[in-house]
């Protein structure tokens, strides 16, 4: 069967089309601005140049230093190095760490717990409400004296919900405020929210975060990891002196200079989130009103302004997701990372939804690029589609 392509696309929390004035920005350091930059001669400068204009715009939009933001491999690495390192850290320093995270964090994060719990690391995980939004009072009740790191990401890939990340950081100012013993950082992997939220690390309160360079239509392999200056952490890959020692390997510039223009782009781009909103609205209002027996995933009112989560009873997500696909439209079901596995979604088995309606979810992720022709074709033949699929597998409403 030939294959179309697809042309309305709706998996951007998975990765984003790469902007053109990105594109542009990176390939003279593909082309003829090879230097690597730690050389001493001119073309080695040019590149440290590049490498070092793109940091001052990453510090402009987390309103932090420059010395404070570290490029990496990716946010998988930036969040590995997040925990790693700090648990490292007070290793070193004679505690027997304890963690506080989320049930339905990233897999960079919660695969990396697993480790540390074969280690002898303690790792608490926090439920969620039903609206997938994490509980402050659960929060204060886990903290510990050997509680070294609160990792809570800023909103979620696969439902859009956004934490309250900022009330979170005063919490643990105030335990730190009552007994200087608490030494707790606080890390929020913010990749999902980078395109819309607010992203001062002042404001919100956190002594890391973590960004991709992909979900903010940047290139892909390349994260940052802004850590506040003081921070206890330990580097978790040896090399060079590379970002102070902390991630050696030779800097890839091209996509370094690609991650400063998106980051640039975004600030942009971000007038633009009322009409996101819009379109948001028009897809999950168009669904529930005319397709029967399909429920919304997540909390409405804190959540993205591009994510629409929806279960569709009586249908298996995959099939609703191939059909879609040979009418050019592309979307996920739950994460990207979890399909191919049959196993429902773990942030959707956190919402209390049930087996049933975490393996009917499709997730439809808005982009910059989204248009309003492109949500009333998806409400056009989506109908149709769950008819049939729901009368094959002979579900009654
Ligand atoms: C995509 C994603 C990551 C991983 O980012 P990579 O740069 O692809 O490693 C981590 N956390 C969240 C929330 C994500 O959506």
């Amino acid at each position: 069967m030939q294959e179309k392509q697809a042309t309305i696309y709706l998996d951007n929390a998975a990765t984003t089309p790469l902007d053109s004035k990105v594109l542009e920005a990176m390939l003279p350091y593909l082309k003829e601005q090879y230097g690597n930059a730690s050389s001493i001669h001119s073309l080695g400068q040019k590149a440290r140049e590049a490498v070092e204009k793109a940091r001052k715009k990453v510090a402009f939009f987390l309103n932090c230093k420059e010395s404070e933001v570290y490029f990496t491999p990716s946010a998988t690495f930036s969040d590995n190095l997040a925990i790693l390192g700090v648990v490292r850290a007070a290793q070193k320093g004679g505690i027997k760490p304890h963690i506080i995270t989320s049930i339905i964090e990233h897999p960079a994060v919660l695969e990396t717990y697993k480790i540390l719990e074969k280690q002898g690391v303690e790792v608490t995980y926090l439920s969620v409400s039903k609206g997938g939004l994490v509980v402050i009072e659960e929060i204060e009740k886990a903290i510990k004296e050997n509680t070294v790191l609160v990792s809570i990401m800023l909103a979620n890939n696969e439902i859009g919900t956004i934490q309250p990340i900022a009330e979170i950081a005063n919490l643990i100012k105030r335990f730190k405020i009552q007994d200087s013993r608490f030494k707790i950082l606080f890390h929020t992997d913010a990749v999902q929210g980078a395109n819309y939220l607010d992203l001062d690390v002042e404001k919100l309160g956190v002594d890391l975060l973590t960004l991709s360079g992909h979900k903010i239509y940047g290139p892909k392999g390349i994260g940052v990891l802004y850590v506040k200056q003081g921070t206890a952490i330990e580097p978790i890959i040896y090399g060079g002196h590379q970002e102070a020692g902390l991630i050696p390997g030779t800097e890839n510039v091209a996509n370094i200079v690609g991650l400063g223009k998106a980051i640039e782009l975004v600030q942009s781009s971000k007038l633009k989130v009322q009409s996101l909103r819009k379109l948001r609205d028009k897809l999950i209002d168009g669904i529930l009103k005319e397709i029967p027996q399909t429920f919304l995933n997540g909390s409405r009112e804190a959540r993205l302004p591009n994510n629409v989560n929806i279960s569709f009873k009586g249908v298996e997500g995959e099939a609703l997701l191939i059909l879609l696909d040979q009418e050019g439209v592309a979307v996920s079901t739950g994460s990207a990372c979890s399909s191919g596995s049959l196993e429902a979604s773990h942030v959707l088995m956190a919402l209390n939804v049930g087996n049933e309606r975490a393996h009917s979810a499709i997730r439809f992720s808005l982009g910059k690029q989204t248009i309003e022709k492109e949500i009333a074709k998806v409400l056009e033949v989506l109908p149709e589609m769950v008819r049939h699929l729901r009368k094959i597998s002979g579900f009654r409403l």
